[in-house]
């Protein structure tokens, strides 16, 4: 593999009732949160399959099966830390991250700072390198209905010496 990687992560999960919204690690109250095997954590599950995909080793299904007990209500700050081991495994480090969460509501504005430092204390990373941003999509579509809550991410590797 050459010295730098770059991967785009997407994820999607519907919103509930009486669920927990965690994103980026950080619990958001809200009321309602996602329905999903492990925490549901949308902004990890794309920053984990950006990981991977610049590695070119699949997605997060492949690695964390939804149908495999040991991920039920799994935090996925274990899932992010497990894939950014992987990516050590193979001689990378993150560079940086950017990701983009879409959701109508709640307004995550006051969040961000707590899950960029999350982000950075699980990946041990410098949190001048995690960017964590939030867009609505104009009342429009899933997320604008409230029905669901989606994210995606880019990551780049570098080859550590
Ligand atoms: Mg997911």
């Amino acid at each position: 593999m050459t010295g730098l990687r770059i991967g785009t992560g997407y994820d999607v999960h519907r919103l509930a009732e009486g669920r927990k919204l965690i994103l980026g690690g950080v619990e958001i109250p809200f009321g309602r949160g996602a329905v999903a095997h492990s925490d549901g954590d949308v902004l990890l599950h794309a920053v984990c399959d950006a990981l991977l995909g610049a590695l070119a080793l699949g997605d997060i299904g492949q690695h964390f099966p939804p149908t495999d007990p040991a991920y039920a209500g799994i935090s996925s700050l274990l899932l992010l830390e497990r894939t950014v081991r992987l990516a050590a495994s193979r001689g990378y480090r993150i560079v940086n991250l950017d990701a983009t969460v879409i959701a109508q509501s709640p307004k995550l504005a006051p969040y961000i700072p707590a899950m960029r430092e999350t982000i950075a204390q699980a990946v041990g990373m410098d949190v001048d390198a995690v960017s964590v941003k939030a867009t609505t999509e104009e009342k429009l579509g899933f997320t604008g209905r409230g029905e669901g809550i989606a994210a995606e991410a880019v990551v780049l590797l570098e080859k550590a010496e």
